[in-house]
């Protein structure tokens, strides 16, 4: 039998593993420390190569928590009536790129539920008016499945990367996860679309959402290195009392960081977030991510008093140091695990250039 050490070097050489050595690894990490220490050496080590210690920051904008999906474990799904709904009027959101331009912000990420009261139209000027104002920003979307024309109109008026995670790569797990109306051929073909209009593409999944299994985990780290996304984004799943997976367990901080540490071993160049989600159910959860090999942070830029509104999640975080106002303090933190936040668009590159 392999040993997990092996497994990693394996991995670190060739950037996949077979999905049978993937379940070993994932599972077997669980009980070996030593193992799971050398994957986080390792994988720290290959995203010091890329980006020194730089960490990268992105201003999040949560301008709609309207959303016409109803995903099981979304707490801004269309059947949660106890939501309080909002969305930003265009000015809002230019007030909030303002603020977090002031702030050292380059790149703004707005993020929303799929809310067609904006019209293709009206997010095109929503997006043009930012491009013209902060041409030195870049621009993410993340504002789940439309057209393939939609995405380019928007690109065309400005927008650089688009976030959408493919949540589950097992169609069958996507349907336990989805009503029917929601199809998982849909969204991949979503993130092939985005690819080939050329944006800076992210995906990712949940750790530990409901029905979950490591041959499933294994299938997502598959697909990831089939599309070979710019972004990755991953976080554990944490229950919302008001949707269908109210009582289903959170998925663990721990597998969390080994499948960020897996995901740098595999996408040394790309762009991992220390997500929201890992710093609400473990304290130094932003920490430990960027140690674990994540390179970025995308603190909330949304206006403060919308922010306990966009609940995905119970007991989000989002006043503490990932508030955007509190820079200061999330560069302390970062400062005492030996990185420093940069202000730089930080877009993908691929290949040496990329060194800071
Ligand atoms: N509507 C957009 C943005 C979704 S919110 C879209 O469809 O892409 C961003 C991510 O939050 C989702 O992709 C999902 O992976 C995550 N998320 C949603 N509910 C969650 C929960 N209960 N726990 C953890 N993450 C959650």
């Amino acid at each position: 039998m392999q040993t997990l050490t092996l497994l990693i070097e394996k991995l670190k050489k060739n950037r996949i593993l077979s999905e049978t050595e993937f379940i070993t690894l994932l599972d077997g990490l669980k009980e070996d420390t030593k193992a799971a220490a050398m994957l986080q050496q390792e994988a720290q080590k290959t995203a010091l190569e890329h980006f020194g210690n730089a960490v990268y920051i992105r201003g999040l904008i949560e301008f709609t928590n309207f959303c016409r999906n109803d995903c099981f474990y979304c707490g801004i799904r269309k059947s949660n009536f106890e939501a309080v709904r909002y969305h930003l009027s265009k000015d809002a959101i230019m007030e909030c790129c303002r603020i977090g331009y002031d702030l050292g912000f380059r790149t703004f990420v707005l993020q929303g539920g799929e809310d067609m009261s904006y019209s293709d139209q009206a997010m095109y000027e929503i997006i043009s008016t930012i491009r013209q104002a902060y041409p030195d920003c870049a621009i993410t979307l993340s504002a789940g499945e439309r057209d393939k024309e939609t995405y380019q109109l928007w690109f065309d008026a400005g927008a650089n990367r688009y976030l959408l995670r493919h949540e589950t790569a097992d169609p069958e797990h996507y349907r336990k996860l989805h009503p029917p109306r929601m199809r998982y051929e849909h969204r991949i073909q979503c993130l092939k679309d985005l690819k080939s209009i050329g944006y800076q593409t992210g995906t990712g999944f949940m750790i530990g959402s409901p029905f979950q299994t490591t041959a499933q985990l294994a299938q997502d780290l598959k697909f990831i290195h089939e599309l070979q996304p710019e972004m990755i984004g991953i976080g554990p799943f944490i229950p919302h009392v008001d949707t269908p997976f109210k009582n289903q367990p959170a998925g663990s901080a721990e597998r969390t960081l080994h499948l960020i540490s897996i995901l740098r071993l595999m996408r040394p160049e790309a762009l991992i977030p220390s997500t929201t989600a890992l710093g609400t159910i473990h304290p130094e959860g932003r920490e430990l991510g960027i140690l674990a090999g994540a390179n970025v942070v995308m603190p909330n830029l949304s206006p403060l008093d919308v922010r306990k509104n966009y609940l995905l999640y119970n007991d989000k975080i989002c006043t503490g140091e990932e508030a955007a106002e509190s820079i200061e303090k999330l560069k302390e933190k970062m400062s005492r695990i030996g990185y420093r936040i940069v202000t730089d668009r930080g877009d993908y590159r691929k290949g040496d250039d990329c060194h800071v």
